[in-house]
């Protein structure tokens, strides 16, 4: 059976495109960019130099605005913990959601065993952010919002306008995880009040092991006490030897991504909905999980009742995707984000999140639902669950026997 890759939210591809601005930076161009006094440190700055204006052409950003780091792991804690730690004489309060990426979540909470206070939003039913519970959260010590762009397990959209506003209007910096959103959907950090953005460049089509953090430097310049220490590279915000050749491709990858992005973003979107169409004709008792109206154009969470994520991807054959009880690996509880939607543990369980992507064709798609109504229907037929279910007995009220 052919594979099919439908998980591009785990990580995309690298473009042939980005792997050829690449190579010669390994090869001949391989200077150290901090290498002031020959030609192989000027080839290499000349480089990264170029790469920051091609990231910061994507989300509206000045190149000098632009801090290169190992991914949005590590832009997440830059931001989150630099911010916490430079700004601790103002106050110590800080706001994020419970589905957040668990690269926002972690260092928030290791913020609160270091005396920090963490308030933690619940995101309405769609897995958007309410501004009404964020306006309510902001106090006078508040000093930082980090707000993720789009869910990576849903797609969904927040409203990053609005909230970058009301941060503005009460003098808090605003962080958001654009991991998902960059490259996928217009982002301007001016016009939506954003203060920090992470990103990295294995989530568009670039090399593994490399991303940026944007850090606005007016209105205000915001500051940053660094978590790696040593050298004073990136404007001391983070050291250590620049990746040049992940670098050109990162900014290569966004380069792509800006200049394909009106076209890309409606193929994938239409390819999207012929799969949720083709899903939900053939299917009975499926849905989306997220928002419908406020989301990337290449995601597609469905909840497929009486039938469990993992063995739907056993019955499917060789296509890649993630289930809402797989995502956090070794654990088999149900995904925290579906949960935290106020999904019942059935429906978290039988999810599926397909991801699509820029090399995703209709071919990939058709099989797909074919492979996925046959593997649901082969698996609602051995259920007797689905059995009780069409008999007309509700599973909810069912007194189940312990052994
Ligand atoms: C993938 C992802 C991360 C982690 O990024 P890495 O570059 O792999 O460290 C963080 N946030 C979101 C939303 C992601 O999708």
């Amino acid at each position: 059976m052919r594979s099919i890759y439908l998980d591009n939210n785990a990580t995309t591809p690298v473009d042939p495109r980005v792997l050829d601005a690449m190579l010669p930076y390994f090869r001949e161009h391989f200077g150290n960019a901090a290498s002031r006094n020959h030609r192989y440190g000027w080839v290499a700055e000349e480089a990264v130099e170029k790469a920051r204006e091609q990231v910061a052409g994507v989300i509206g950003a000045s190149s000098k605005e632009i801090i290169w780091t190992s991914g949005s792991t590590e832009g997440n804690n830059t931001a989150i913990l630099g911010v916490a730690r430079m700004y601790a004489d103002k106050g110590r309060h800080i706001i994020t959601c419970r589905i957040e990426h668990k690269a926002v979540i972690d260092p928030c909470k290791f913020l609160e065993s270091e005396g920090f206070e963490v308030t933690w939003l619940e995101p309405d039913r769609s897995g958007r952010v309410r501004m009404e519970d964020l306006r309510q959260a902001m106090r006078d010590d508040t000093i930082l919002v980090s707000l993720m762009f789009a869910n990576n397990e849903l797609g969904t959209i927040n409203p990053i306008a609005e909230i970058g506003a009301l941060c503005k209007e009460r003098g808090v910096i605003f962080h958001t995880d654009a991991t998902q959103a960059f490259g996928k959907v217009p982002i301007d950090v001016e016009a939506m009040g954003i203060d920090l953005l992470t990103l990295s460049a294995h989530k568009m089509y670039g090399p593994k092991g490399v991303g940026a953090l944007y850090v606005r430097r007016k209105k205000p310049r915001v500051r940053l006490q660094p978590i790696i220490h040593g050298g004073g590279h990136e404007r001391g915000m983070r050291s250590g030897t620049l990746n040049v050749p992940g670098i050109v491709g990162c900014g290569a990858a966004a380069e792509l991504c800006r200049k394909e992005m009106p076209t890309e973003s409606v193929r994938i979107a239409r390819l999207r909905d012929r799969l949720w169409a083709g899903l939900s004709e053939h299917l009975t008792d499926v849905s989306i999980n997220g928002n419908l109206e406020h989301r990337l154009p290449n995601t597609l969470n469905v909840s497929f009742l009486y039938v469990e994520g993992e063995s739907m991807m056993m019955g499917m054959g060789d296509i890649a995707v993630s289930s809402g009880s797989a995502c956090t690996s070794a654990s088999l509880e149900p995904s925290y984000v579906l949960k935290g939607l106020g999904l019942g543990d059935d429906l978290a369980h039988s999810s599926i999140r397909f991801s699509l992507g820029r090399f995703t064709t209709q071919e990939d798609i058709d099989e797909t639902i074919k492979r996925v109504v046959s593997a649901v229907n082969h698996l609602r037929e051995m259920s007797p669950l689905y059995e009780m279910a069409q008999q007309g007995i509700d599973l909810s009220k069912v007194q189940w026997q312990r052994h």
